[in-house]
This record gives structure tokens, C-alpha cells and sequence, in this order.
């Protein structure tokens, strides 16, 4: 590519979800955007990969609900093919006594299932799920808003003002859910108001998430509520499948930038920001020249982007900034559905579509993270597998499936020198004997499996410290300090350079929100300087 000055009003790095969302606001704008991607397709973490002959699926992210309706809407993703189908229900449990717990359908319903265990706690849901909804409705109302900048703008001091008003209005016990939602441990939080272990696991799963904690380690809470503010087709809380893969959200943003006149460019990695006069002024792309632009917009981790525009003198809080979120990913071709156990039947049923969580209780997790800390990862880890194929049959051929399986805590960085290389088999392998266990034919049905270890996730996707977030979701590392304090209106520490990545508020997910919000500051200042 040659170096044509003022050859874009704005250049983004990265086409994850985030910079396409940026994009197609941007264009709407009325400027002319340029995107650029090392990889050799669009979405990032939302992209959707043929890893057998005739087996495709969502290689990282896998099940969406976080996705804006805002976005949905203004983007026209349905027009542009977008189908989110729900799941029968949320989450099915195999319990450490052979039994199982079902999730979702309906409160009565999962009530009818709690009692099987409890009937205290079965009485007790209705109220937990209202309490919940009320903090995720805060969390709700504030996310397509940029967070006050401490020490920042009378703008800012007006946005802390508006926040704190909001606040204020909630009832005296809300504002006490909020407070424990950001500091508190999951696990204690939902021992106030369940007793059985099943409901306590199925419920807390959330919690550990993309992130490195026990259940028991303080701000859990808050990762639980993370999981917790989505919807699908409206309905609140509860998690979908896009058909064709989460690629299809992407696919479908990225005919909507074209379709405003956005250039993407794939294949193309970004090797330096550019600056001139003390503003971000363009991108040095590996052996393909340069551009230029009036801006420049991130999508990558913030990590990354402080190393492109050349560090040195940003604040010790980006080299500081906290990313493992110790996520190991596996996409494996059945021949055949799992036969559990607990719950006999190699016909799809409706447990195989939904979220089939590997950790029978908080205890379990516990471990999990205690034995990851001390040797890399556990062999009795968490898991989620997931079956889209059991409600999209475009994912494999007629009669044989894909599953998804979502693994946590495996640390990016294994202890006495090992290296992933050497050992993501091993972990694989681990990961299926305990799948097995639960479903004794599952090990014989795998016909081909992708591995993805932390490492291969920084390597592959570009997520630094194989973080799903962009970045751990602590309270010191989110809302106003997130990325870091004074930067959390999207605007970085280079004049003219801008994050729109899960780096900045409101984080991780396929939830379009920073793309969004970071568009948005963009173009204030945009409009301001003309
Ligand atoms: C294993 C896993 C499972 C997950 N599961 C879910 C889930 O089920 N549901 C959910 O909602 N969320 C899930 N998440 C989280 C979610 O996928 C991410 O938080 C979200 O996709 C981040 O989107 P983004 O656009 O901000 O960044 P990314 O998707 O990371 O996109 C950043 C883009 O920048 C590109 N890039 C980086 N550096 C450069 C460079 N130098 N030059 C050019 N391009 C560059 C990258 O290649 C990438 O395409 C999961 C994440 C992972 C890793």
C-alpha cells in the first residue's frame, strides 16, 4: 500500500467485532474509514472457522446474549442475515450423586428442577433472579455511556455527577446489592441465598468465567454479573446461538461497514502507530507501507496498542494493566451426540442444547483454581460444552455434530518452564477424559479436535496474556479505570489515538458496546476540531 497523506479521516487496528462496530459508526458519520486485520478474516474473537473438512464452529467465543440491541438495531444486523436462536434452556449440571440439574425454560420450571434438591432454595429463586436483574439493570443503563474520567472535563464531572444521581435514586438495599456486586465473592454472595450445592454451581459458574479467581476470591461477584446483563430476542439474562457461528455477527457488521463505504483490509498486520506533531497521525503496516489518517482507532488489547504507539511514556497503569483470564478453548467433530449418564440418550435432546457446565459444585472450582495455581492447570477442570449443531445444521454434516468446549483455569504461563507447545495435547486429553466420565461414549465419538491454549489465543487471535476480556474484569481495572484512571473515555494517552476495543468500558464479550461508545467520543472530537 503506498503512504498517501490524509489517505482516511480514520484508520482502525483490528476488525474484531469492536472495530467493525466502530467502523460502521464512523462511516455513518460521514468519515472515510480504513481497517485493517493481520489475520485473514474478520471478527477477531467472533469468527466462526472450518477446523475439519465439512466441521465449522465458532473458534473462540461461541454463545451470545451481551450483543447490544442498540447495535442490533442501528447496524441492521437481522436485515443483514444475523438469526440469534434461544436455547431450550440455559445450563444443564451433572451433579457429584449422578443426578442433574436443568437451568432456564422459565422460573417455575427451573424451580420444579431446584426442588429436586431443596425446596428452600426453589422458594428462594424468584426473589435472587429479581435482585439480580435489578443490579444488572444499573449495569444496563450505564454501559453505552463513557464512564466519568477521574480528575478529567467539567464533562466528566457531570457525567460522575449524573452517575451518582442514578445511584442515589435506587432503594437503600439496591444500592447495598451494588456495592456487594462489585466487591464481593460469588460464592458468598450466593450462600445468602441458596444451601444446595448444584444451584450454587449452575448459578456461580459465571463467576470464574474468563476469570482466574476461586469462587471464594473477593470481585467475583461482579465477573457473575458480567455474564448476567445480555439478552436474547428481548429476553433478559438468558444466552443464544447465532446461527452459522458467531462469524455471522461479524460477517454481518462487516457487510453493513462496506456497505457505508469502509475499506477492510485482512492479512495485513499493523507494525507502529504513527504519530506527527504529538498526534496519532497513522498506522506502519508489516512490509505493506503505511497510511495516514486524522485518527487512529485500537481494537486490540490495550497492552498491544501501548506497544504500537510506542510506550515509553504512558502511564506505569497500561504496563501494569492485568490480563489472564487462564481460558483454554477446543472445538471437537462428533460422530455422535454425548450419552449421559445422568440423563441416557444419544438422540438430541433438549440438555444437548444447552450449556452443559462440567463443575458439579463451587468446592470443585475451588480446587480448580488451587491446583492451576500451583501446577499450570487441573485435571479435574471446569468445562462448558456446548452443541450448536443440535439447532444449526450448517455446522456439520447431517447426523454428526460439533461441540465447543470451554475450559478455565489454565494459566498462560506454566511453572518449571513449560511450554504449551509440549502440552496442550496432555490438557486436551484431560479435558476429554472429563467429558467421558459424564458421558462414557464421547471420547470414541471425537473425530477431530482444534486446540486453542492460552498461548495459542495471544498467538492466533492476538489476545495478550490469552485474556478473553482484554483484560481481568476487577474493580481496579474497570468502568472509570478501565483501561486505567483518566483514561476511560476512550481516548488514549497519544493525542488522536483511540481505544474501541473489550479493553475499555464495559469490557469483555461480543456486546459491540466499546465500538459503539468509542465511535461516539470520536466523533465529538472530530466534529469539535472541525
Ligand atoms: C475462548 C473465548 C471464549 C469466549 N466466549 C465468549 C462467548 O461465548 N460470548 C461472549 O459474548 N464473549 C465471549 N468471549 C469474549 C469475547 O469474544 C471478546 O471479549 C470479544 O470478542 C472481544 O472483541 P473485540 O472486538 O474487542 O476484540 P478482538 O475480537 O480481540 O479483536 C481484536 C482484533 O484486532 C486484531 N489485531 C490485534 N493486533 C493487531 C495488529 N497489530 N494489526 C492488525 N490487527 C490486529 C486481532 O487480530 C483481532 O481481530 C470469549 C473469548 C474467548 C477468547
Amino acid at each position: 500500500m503506498s503512504a498517501v497523506a490524509g489517505d482516511f479521516d480514520a484508520v482502525i487496528v483490528g476488525a474484531g467485532h469492536n472495530g467493525l462496530v466502530c467502523a460502521c459508526y464512523l462511516a455513518g458519520a460521514g468519515l472515510k474509514v480504513g481497517v485493517f486485520e493481520r489475520r485473514d478474516v474478520v471478527g477477531g474473537s467472533a469468527v466462526t472457522e472450518e477446523f475439519h473438512p465439512g466441521f465449522r464452529n465458532s473458534s473462540v467465543s461461541y454463545t451470545v446474549s451481551l450483543l447490544n440491541p442498540k447495535v442490533i438495531r442501528d447496524l441492521r444486523l437481522v436485515e443483514r442475515g444475523l438469526t440469534i436462536v434461544e436455547r431450550p434452556f440455559s445450563n444443564f449440571l451433572p451433579t457429584e450423586d449422578g443426578r442433574f440439574l436443568k437451568v432456564g425454560g422459565g422460573v417455575e420450571v427451573t424451580q420444579r428442577e431446584i426442588a429436586k434438591f431443596s425446596a428452600r432454595d426453589a422458594d428462594r429463586l424468584p426473589a435472587y433472579y429479581d435482585r439480580l436483574e435489578r443490579v444488572a439493570d444499573v449495569l444496563r443503563d450505564m454501559i453505552l455511556e463513557t464512564p466519568p474520567n477521574v480528575g478529567g472535563s467539567l464533562a466528566d464531572a457531570f457525567s460522575a455527577w449524573k452517575t451518582a444521581r442514578r445511584l442515589n435514586r435506587l432503594p437503600l438495599e439496591a444500592k447495598q446489592d451494588v456495592l456487594d456486586f462489585f466487591t464481593m465473592a460469588a460464592a458468598d454472595w450466593l450462600d445468602r441465598w441458596f444451601d444446595s450445592d448444584p444451584i450454587k454451581a449452575c448459578l456461580g459458574f459465571d463467576c470464574v468465567v474468563g476469570n482466574f479467581a476461586s469462587p471464594w476470591s473477593p470481585g467475583t461477584a461482579y465477573v457473575l454479573l458480567h455474564h448476567v446483563f445480555g439478552e436474547v430476542n428481548g429476553k433478559s439474562g438468558i444466552w443464544g446461538h447465532a446461527v452459522g457461528g458467531m462469524g455471522a455477527i461479524s460477517e454481518a457488521l462487516a457487510a453493513e461497514a462496506r456497505a457505508r463505504g469502509v475499506t477492510i483490509r485482512t492479512g495485513v498486520t499493523v507494525e507502529a502507530i504513527l504519530s506527527r506533531k504529538g498526534r496519532a497521525a497513522g498506522l506502519s503496516l508489516a512490509g505493506q507501507g503505511k497510511v495516514f489518517a486524522r485518527c487512529v482507532v485500537a481494537n486490540a488489547n490495550p497492552k498491544i496498542v501501548a506497544k504500537l504507539a510506542g510506550d515509553e511514556a504512558w502511564p506505569e497503569a497500561f504496563a501494569n494493566y492485568q490480563c489472564e483470564s487462564a481460558t483454554f478453548r477446543m472445538n471437537v467433530a462428533l460422530s455422535e451426540l454425548p450419552d449421559f449418564s445422568c440423563l441416557p440418550g444419544k438422540a438430541p435432546a433438549p440438555h444437548h442444547s444447552s450449556g452443559i457446565i462440567l463443575a458439579p459444585t463451587l468446592a470443585y472450582m475451588d480446587r480448580a483454581h488451587a491446583t492451576a495455581r500451583e501446577e499450570g492447570w487441573s485435571r479435574e477442570p471446569i468445562v462448558e460444552v456446548l452443541i450448536p449443531s443440535t439447532v444449526d445444521d450448517s455446522l456439520a454434516p447431517r447426523g454428526a455434530h460439533v461441540a465447543s468446549l470451554f475450559c478455565q483455569h489454565f494459566r498462560y504461563a506454566l511453572p518449571g518452564g513449560r511450554r504449551w507447545e509440549d502440552e496442550r495435547e496432555r490438557a486436551a486429553d484431560a479435558v476429554i477424559d472429563l467429558v467421558t466420565r459424564h458421558a462414557p461414549n464421547f471420547r470414541s465419538a471425537v473425530i477431530a479436535r482444534r486446540i486453542l491454549s492460552p498461548w495459542d489465543l495471544e498467538r492466533e487471535f492476538g489476545l495478550a496474556g490469552g485474556d478473553i476480556f482484554h483484560g481481568k474484569l476487577s474493580l481496579n481495572q474497570l468502568f472509570s479505570a478501565r483501561p486505567a484512571l483518566g483514561y476511560a473515555g476512550y481516548r488514549m494517552p497519544l493525542a488522536g489515538l483511540y481505544l474501541c476495543g473489550a479493553g475499555a468500558h464495559p469490557g469483555g464479550g461480543v456486546t459491540g458496546v466499546p465500538g459503539h461508545n468509542a465511535a461516539r467520543e470520536v466523533i465529538r472530537d472530530w466534529r469539535r476540531r472541525r
